[in-house]
């Protein structure tokens, strides 16, 4: 089955902001979420369509290169193993639906999964390559040691449910039919807790502040997530925890532009070493390397250093370093220098078309423009 449009599927217009976008998969999502059509398998289907809609399109980069290349500039599915990168919906779940379903809870009854937490990492470009270990602060919710995580006072105990019995729900006669419904005393705890602990007020769970070590791995670029599994928000009623999701920011680098696995930098060089050729000094990650000019090097030239760029975190052949040498005027000139560069000129006299190969073109152009113009 081909893939439908993103924005068809959100319903917007190519143009849309981002608060329409979000909107728009807002109601989408409403009207088809899990918990509203238990028995509809298309309602399903057209949830993950929408959330992976939402997941391109809410992000600026992969936005543009989903209106440049359709739907093959952006693979949601893309290193989706390991727990790193790929699309998980629950973040982004987590981030718009937080609110209304209350973060990873699927509504009341029973025990509730914790919800996923989003922390953003700033790196630098050289940390991003290399790969480091980071140790993070993270404010969230844990299991409360005091009562753990029962939620009744140390030498009390949680008590069975009167209502229902300890099973959390309770039959219902409606008309001729008999329909289960979450217990109103205990709200599908099956318990009551009669003397809450004090440490966490009856929740189970209390706010702290976590240390964790995160692993970075060589190669991660801007955007990509690196999922704790089990180290987001404690669960609810012994609920599991949710997880927790490091998304990288690299920072910029006072030398190096990055683009996917290459790097860019730009080499000044002089004026004669332009002209005659000679060898320059050029950093790479790994420390300096020496690079070759040739004779006649015209500034904007791309000189690659292959294998000096990034080894992609998703695997695949190392990137290249792209030196862009940019010649540069020579200023400060001395009396004596400046008579030089004057004799030199005029040595160049009639033939000068010859030794400036692009400015003699340029001009060509420029008279054909205007050649063209008044014939
Ligand atoms: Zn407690
Ligand atoms: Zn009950």
């Amino acid at each position: 089955m081909s893939k439908r449009d993103y924005y068809e599927v959100l319903g917007v217009d190519k143009n849309a902001d981002e608060k329409e976008i979000k909107k728009a998969y807002r109601r989408v999502a409403m009207k088809y979420h899990p918990d509203r059509n238990p028995d509809d398998p298309d309602a399903d289907e057209k949830f993950k369509e929408a959330s992976e809609a939402y997941e391109i399109l809410s992000d600026a980069e992969k936005r543009q290169a989903y209106n440049q290349y359709g739907h093959a500039g952006v693979d949601p599915q893309m290193g989706g193993g390991a727990g790193f990168g790929g699309g998980s919906f629950s973040d982004i779940f987590g981030d718009v639906f937080g609110d209304i379903f209350g973060g990873g809870g699927r509504g009341p009854g029973g025990p509730q999964r914790g919800a996923d937490l989003r922390y953003t990492l700033e790196v630098s470009l050289e940390n991003a390559v290399k790969g480091t270990t980071v140790e993070i602060r993270v404010p969230t919710l844990v299991h409360c040691e005091t009562c753990d995580g029962s939620g009744a006072k140390p030498g009390s105990k949680p008590t069975t449910c009167g209502t229902c019995g300890g099973v959390g729900q309770v039959r219902m006669q409606q008309g001729f039919f008999q329909v289960q419904q979450t217990c109103p005393n205990c709200h599908g705890r099956g318990t009551i807790i009669s003397d809450p602990c004090d440490d966490c007020h009856g929740e189970g769970r209390v706010e702290k502040t976590k240390t964790l070590s995160v692993k970075v791995p060589p190669g991660v670029d801007t955007g990509d997530r690196i999922r704790l599994g089990g180290e987001g928000e404690a669960g609810a009623d012994g609920g599991p925890s949710g997880d927790l999701f490091v998304q990288i920011s690299v920072k910029q680098h006072p030398i190096f532009e990055r683009d996917g696995k290459h790097l860019y930098c730009e080499v000044p060089i002089t004026y004669v070493d332009a002209a005659l050729g000679g060898e320059l000094e050029v950093p790479t990650l790994d420390g300096r390397v020496k690079l070759k000019v040739p004779y006649e090097t015209q500034t904007g030239k791309l000189f690659r250093l292959r294998g000096k760029g990034v080894k992609p975190v998703r695997g695949g052949s190392v990137g290249d370093l792209l030196c862009r040498v940019v010649v540069e005027t020579p200023v400060n000139l001395s009396k004596r220098q400046k008579e030089l560069l004057e004799e030199f000129a005029d040595t160049l006299g009639e033939g000068g078309k010859s030794h400036s190969p692009r400015q003699s073109s340029w001009f060509e152009g420029v008279k054909n423009f205007f050649d063209d113009m008044t014939s």
